[in-house]
């Protein structure tokens, strides 16, 4: 056996978790150091030992729960603030960029288009509005992955 292992477990020696047997007993009754190293701490154990434990001041686990619930709350409403900023952003930014989208594919001409829809120009409309497709697909898959989220935030507390 050596130094280093038989120093690990002097403190658990010391204060009394472990009772030296076997190889380590031996090494410390045979190994100056070892034996001198167990004493010291020994020694110091007894020290800690003979001080007296202060006492808690009176209801001093009722107010530290307190302030401990209240810090948790504080950082759970700022927790909830910032989320539901950022679900904001993004609900803006999804809705812009739809807004911006139909004015590019002409959508917006919907309104004048409802005589074209009547007169049969459904294929025209459907036409103009097809390239932007993809980019409503996208839009629609942001604003679920919003919602997924806050879904779990919610149900996270
Ligand atoms: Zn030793």
């Amino acid at each position: 056996m050596f130094c280093d292992e038989a120093l690990d477990l002097v403190e658990s020696i010391a204060d009394g978790e472990l009772t030296p047997e076997g190889r380590v007993a031996a090494h410390l009754a045979t190994c100056p150091n070892c034996a001198a190293a167990l004493d010291s701490a020994r020694r110091l154990e007894q020290a800690l030992r003979a001080r007296p434990v202060p006492r808690a001041p009176a209801r001093f686990t009722a107010r530290t729960m307190t302030i401990l619930r209240r810090r948790r709350w504080r950082s759970e409403q700022f927790l909830d603030v910032g989320f539901n900023l950022a679900l904001g952003v993004v609900a803006l930014a999804v809705v812009g960029g739809v807004v911006v989208l139909l004015n590019r594919a002409g959508v917006t001409s919907i309104g004048n288009g409802a005589m074209d829809v009547m007169s049969g120009g459904v294929m025209r409309l459907a036409r103009r509005a097809a390239p932007a497709v993809p980019v409503y697909a996208g839009a629609t898959a942001l604003l679920a992955a919003a919602l997924g989220i806050w879904w779990w935030a919610e149900k996270e507390i």
